[in-house]
């Protein structure tokens, strides 16, 4: 899969959205607008000050509706789902050089933040599926783990996350597995 570096930010934003609320254990780190502007600032957006309480609002309810996408092979239902999403956002795609390079803007002019990331990030999930690689949008097998991931290997044939150490812990718990079968 070849995402453009554009692309690629984009759908790492929305990674990193929806792992920032553990499902399995309830944990979250996007409590605050310093914390979701750190989230966003790492990967390359502009943000000049600490998120507005209704933006972080917006950011934390957009999680489960990214999340439906990951570890679903059904394009379909992920398509209408960010379609709707777009609609709902009233996204209206435009291309801009404002910094110097044409780009694409996809919110409505003017519009708040976090409606800038859903957009964006709805457009970059789109794109993924668009170009056949839905299956590369994947949650993590680790048995505590919930986490989504991109898989952008080339033989798309990886199988956990690499935040929390998964794939180590599974080859370990398979080793001392077969271990305890030898013995
Ligand atoms: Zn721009
Ligand atoms: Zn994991």
């Amino acid at each position: 899969m070849a995402l453009s570096d554009y692309t690629g930010r984009a759908v790492l934003t929305a990674v990193d959205l929806i792992n920032s609320h553990d499902v399995m254990t309830g944990t979250d780190t996007l409590t605050s607008g310093v914390e979701a502007t750190e989230l966003l600032r790492r990967r390359g957006w502009v943000v000049d000050r600490p998120l507005s309480a209704a933006n972080l609002q917006r950011l934390r309810g957009l999680r489960p509706r990214l999340r439906f996408v990951f570890g679903n092979p059904a394009a379909r239902k992920s398509v209408e789902d960010l379609n709707r999403l777009l609609h709902e956002l009233q996204a209206q795609p435009q291309l801009t050089d404002h910094d110097g390079a044409w780009h694409w803007h996809y919110a409505r002019p003017k519009a708040p933040l976090a409606e800038r990331v859903a957009t964006t990030c709805a457009i970059a999930l789109l794109t993924v599926i668009a170009d056949g690689d839905t299956s590369r949008l994947k949650v993590c097998e680790g048995t505590d783990c919930a986490n989504v991931f991109v898989d952008a290997s080339r033989p798309g044939s990886r199988r956990f996350c690499d935040s929390k150490g998964c794939g180590n812990r599974a080859h370990v718990s398979a080793y001392r597995e077969r271990k305890k079968q030898a013995t």
